[in-house]
């Protein structure tokens, strides 16, 4: 079975050896207090820097997932409240997960076709409206965001990132559980990015990677939370360590270690991702009778993407291809019946992308 859904999402295939490995070397059995575990943290966060270009007084965690990533974001880093922007699932579970928390939470839906700089500055050329926001947003407290939202297949561009950042004089929170490893980031337009392991980093559920700047470790002194299991302060006095505040998924990260250790450097991932991403749209609208959700190519996303058609169309294909041997991604949300969503993760290879392409040329 060859798979193109968006999370849990193909496996890089060498993972399979580095099973193996695991087991022989221990590693399942391995005290997390010893020599042999914080070898494995340490050279694993050193990769990542490596690999992903994350900046030297950046900090790394791991949790458990994206959502409790959510959690730690309003539990550690949020007094008085967050802004969330959101136009899909994502986004808004987000929002409602850290409400439940924080209740002076604010959320906005902006649409799948605008740029966020244009919903909040542009829009209607209502220069009170736009006014309105940019006050508003150079005194939010953390401004919460999905980079990628899954759901839709559409992303906040690096461009707009920067647009938004310069007028907030919040933290930014980022949300990149679909895109981390799949594209590059520009690590200085957020002081939290937050993932998990199970979708564009092509490694198995479990592991939560949350990315802070030395801005947000500021805050999170300010804010003093520590009264929990997961306050970012307590892991971070754990990590500087590299020790964990809890038993860790000690495989997921070792898994994750040998993947860092395998992958190109971003920069080349990166450039492979959009090229295939512009392929995708390229061959969807020209060569098949199906057609990109996203219209505006300035919110399309490189990793996800989101294809629209007839309720009925779409069941028939997902039916068809799952018969060929491909598991197509469902619609979530709103489009859950009207789209179904390819992975465009490094994962996959090119003779999976040139299967699925012929398949839906017919
Ligand atoms: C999948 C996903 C999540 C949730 O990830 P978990 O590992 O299940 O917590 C959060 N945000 C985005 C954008 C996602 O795609």
């Amino acid at each position: 079975m060859i798979t193109f859904y968006p999370g849990p999402s193909k496996v890089y295939p060498q993972v399979a050896q580095y099973l193996q490995d695991a087991f022989q070397e221990g590693v399942l059995s391995m005290n997390h207090r010893s020599e042999g575990f914080i070898d494995i943290l340490r050279e694993t966060l050193r990769l990542m820097r490596l690999k992903l270009d994350i900046p030297a007084d950046y900090s790394i965690y791991f949790a458990s997932s994206a959502t409790e990533c959510w959690e730690i974001v309003a539990q550690s880093l949020t007094a008085r409240h967050s802004a969330h922007h959101y136009n899909g699932a994502f986004g808004k579970k987000w929002f409602s997960y850290a409400a439940h928390i924080v209740p002076q939470t604010s959320g906005s839906l902006f649409q799948v076709e605008h740029t966020l700089p244009f919903d909040l500055f542009e829009l209607e050329n209502d220069q009170q409206r736009a006014d309105f926001n940019r006050q508003r947003l150079a005194q939010e407290e953390v401004l919460c965001l999905a980079q990628n939202e899954t759901s839709n297949g559409t992303q906040i561009k690096m461009n707009d990132l920067a647009t938004v950042r310069a007028q907030t004089g919040g933290l930014v929170a980022v949300d990149v559980t679909s895109s981390l490893g799949g594209v590059a980031l520009d690590w200085a337009l957020g002081d939290v990015w937050l993932a998990s392991s199970q979708k564009c980093l092509g490694l198995p559920a479990g592991l939560g990677v949350l990315v802070c700047s030395p801005r947000a470790l500021q805050h999170a002194q300010q804010v003093g939370d520590v009264w929990r299991y997961n306050s970012l302060l307590f892991m971070h006095q754990n990590f500087e360590k590299y020790q964990t505040h809890y038993t860790p998924n000690a495989l997921g990260i070792y898994l994750l270690m040998r993947v860092m250790q395998q992958v190109d450097n971003m920069d080349q991932i990166s450039t492979k991702t959009k090229q295939r991403a512009e392929d995708w749209y390229a061959f969807l609208e020209n060569e098949t009778t199906w057609k990109p959700l996203v219209k505006n190519a300035a919110v399309r996303s490189d990793t996800v993407i989101a294809v629209s058609g007839a309720a009925v169309a779409v069941e028939t294909l997902k039916k068809r291809a799952l018969m060929a041997g491909i598991t197509l991604g469902n619609g979530y949300g709103e489009w859950k019946n009207t789209t179904f969503r390819i992975a465009n993760f490094p994962a996959i290879d090119d003779g999976e992308i040139d299967l699925l392409k012929a398949f839906l040329r017919k």
